[in-house]
């Protein structure tokens, strides 16, 4: 069958389809009726964050039989209008687990140690070893938003790192086995006692703006927050008016309402760090998510070649 990659993918995960005999055109970039004229007599699309597939790409693709996102979120994709047209749509949600967890970890320690402004002075020549005071994370609380895939692994992190840690997630009916020593608790209890809150929930109606200003409100004046999940689950112009007014200590993002996001008034904020989503950013879950999308993929393509 034929397979458009219209992502950059792993070259093994490229292989991998090549490898079940399907034939691969890897051509990245392409938008509207370009990718529509793309997957003319195209079976399985490959993609990642940045192909839009749109309710008009997907009537169009008459042969298209599944889609496959290497990665987590599938904001990209029409999903009821690929439900409509008969389109599988698949995703690999456990891929990044551990890179974005690992990032989590690395901009608390970036902001507890101040280490981007640090690094800035040293590369302008300045020696400035009294202003970087630093905190410990050791003994401190961790708030996770949300704890699934991403909030456990940054949990089982953060715990390594002598962290004591709460976590709020409404949907989850059993907490899971082995996470006892994590405290469960709804989001309203677990605002005021956490000195770092960091948020691993998806972008619904139910989370949207789900840190704002009345959530700053309620946290401690010294408490971080860190987002490495979605655009949108924070309310960007009331993190601003509580960073600017002392009302939180600091914050970390690496995923923007708008994205790219353009420059930012918050990113002018010496207690800010932004990163360019890179959580999933890794050559270890790139592989990951590639080569589970290309299996996912073969399997798909080889259950819908038996019923033709
Ligand atoms: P997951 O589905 O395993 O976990 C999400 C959890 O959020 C679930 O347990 C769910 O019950 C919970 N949740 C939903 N609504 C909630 C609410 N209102 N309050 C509290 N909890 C709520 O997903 P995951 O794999 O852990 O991913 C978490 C987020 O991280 C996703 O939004 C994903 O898109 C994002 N992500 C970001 C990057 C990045 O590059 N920064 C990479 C991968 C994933």
């Amino acid at each position: 069958m034929k397979v458009l990659v219209s992502d950059p993918l792993d070259p093994e995960a490229v292989e991998r389809v090549r490898a079940a005999g399907h034939e691969v055109t890897e051509k990245t970039g392409l938008k509207g009726a370009e990718l529509i004229a793309a997957l003319d007599g195209v079976h399985g699309l490959m993609i990642r964050g940045a192909t839009k597939v749109t309710a008009d790409v997907l009537r169009a693709a008459n042969s298209l039989k599944v889609v496959v996102r290497a990665g987590t979120g599938l904001d990209n994709v029409d999903r009821v209008t690929a439900k409509e047209c008969g389109v599988e749509v698949r995703n690999t949600p456990a891929a990044n687990a551990v890179s974005v967890a690992e990032l989590t970890l690395g901009m608390m320690l970036a902001l507890e140690r101040h280490l981007v402004p640090a690094a800035n002075d040293m590369r302008a020549g300045r020696w400035e070893k009294k202003k970087y005071m630093g905190r410990e994370l050791a003994g401190r609380r961790l708030g996770l938003v949300g704890f699934g895939r991403i909030g456990r692994e940054t949990a089982l992190r953060a715990r390594a790192f002598g962290m004591e840690v709460t976590a709020c997630d409404p949907l989850i009916e059993n907490w899971p086995a082995g996470f006892e020593w994590a405290k469960r608790a709804t989001l309203d209890e677990m605002l005021p006692e956490v000195d770092v809150l960091s948020l691993h929930v998806p972008l619904t109606d139910s989370t949207r703006n789900i840190i704002d200003a009345k959530a700053f409100a309620r946290m401690k004046p010294d408490a971080l927050l860190v987002n490495c999940s979605r655009g949108g689950t924070v309310d960007e112009g009331a993190l601003y008016e509580a960073l600017k007014s002392g009302r939180l200590r600091g914050a970390a993002l690496d995923v923007f309402a708008t994205e790219p996001p353009g420059a930012l008034e918050l990113f002018q904020l010496e207690n800010v760090i932004a990163t360019p989503h890179i959580g999933a950013s890794t050559d270890a879950a790139q592989n990951r998510a590639g080569t589970e999308a290309a299996d996912i993929l073969n399997e798909v393509l080889a259950r819908a070649g038996a019923k033709a």
